[in-house]
């Protein structure tokens, strides 16, 4: 594959007192390439996204998007550099409509745009996502897959170079589990550039060109999602927990 890379974690650690949660991780994300960063509970998936995002600083290690290194820089920069996320819980600024929600990606994101060309793209990207509310009325009128499809149209409203998902398909019922499995699947078709935390398992095969695989902090494999899924230690990892 001689796609160029996009995402590039070297050597990445991080403690917690005399926890390593994340241990001596490296993996490169390539253009156009969806990743998916598995295992069990516990194994370090979203402190590698925290770290990635910003939200937490490494205790060694480098992350590089591009030709930029941006483990030591604060989380608004890295934002701005062209990473979004979004969370595992999902986070609604309550205070601003859904538009407004959207529209909040691009003004702190990688790409910006202002007025009425925001407005826009805001609208275009709720409808994109599959979001057939008033755009003008507040978050809590929405149920919670809208406020997860909100959240995803507001990371992607920056134009990121890299899209984090934290299991952004969790809690969700068996229709709008299928519904969220093709949302991700045309934008992998549009070819964005995805890093996801997931436990669906057939999501992981349906989506992931690749997949890393932590178990208590380290890596145990990586390669194409088929193989990965059924290599013996990975499969010994999700069983022992
Ligand atoms: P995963 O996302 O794979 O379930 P986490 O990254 O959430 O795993 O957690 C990895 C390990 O780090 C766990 O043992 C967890 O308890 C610990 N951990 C995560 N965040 C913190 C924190 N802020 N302080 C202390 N320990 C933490």
């Amino acid at each position: 594959m001689n796609k160029p890379t996009v995402l590039e974690v070297r050597n990445l650690t991080r403690r917690f007192g005399g926890l390593v949660a994340v241990n001596n991780i490296s993996f490169d994300v390539h253009e156009h390439e969806v990743v998916g960063l598995i295992g069990p509970n516990g194994s370090g998936k979203t402190t590698t996204m925290n770290l990635i995002s910003g939200a937490l600083p490494p205790s060694s290690g480098e992350i590089w998007l591009g030709d930029t290194c941006i483990s030591r820089l604060p989380a608004r920069r890295i934002a701005r550099s062209g990473v979004a996320r979004t969370f595992q819980l999902v986070r609604m600024l309550p205070s601003l409509s859904i538009l407004e929600n959207v529209k909040a990606g691009a003004v702190f994101g990688h790409q910006q745009l202002w007025g009425s060309e925001l407005d826009h793209h805001a609208r275009r990207l709720l409808e994109r996502v599959g979001v057939m509310h008033d755009p003008d009325a507040p978050t809590s009128s929405l149920t919670y897959i809208d406020q997860k499809r909100v959240e995803l149209a507001r990371a992607l409203a920056s134009n990121p170079r890299v899209l984090l998902l934290d299991e952004w398909l969790a809690g969700l019922n068996p229709t709008e589990l299928q519904q969220g499995i093709e949302l991700i699947a045309d934008l992998r078709d549009e070819g964005r550039t995805i890093l996801l935390v997931e436990h669906v398992m057939d999501a992981i095969r349906s989506l992931c060109d690749r997949c890393v695989v932590m178990s208590s902090g380290s890596k145990i494999s990586e390669g194409g999602t088929e193989d990965v899924l059924s290599d013996a230690a990975v499969i010994e990892a999700y069983l022992g927990k």
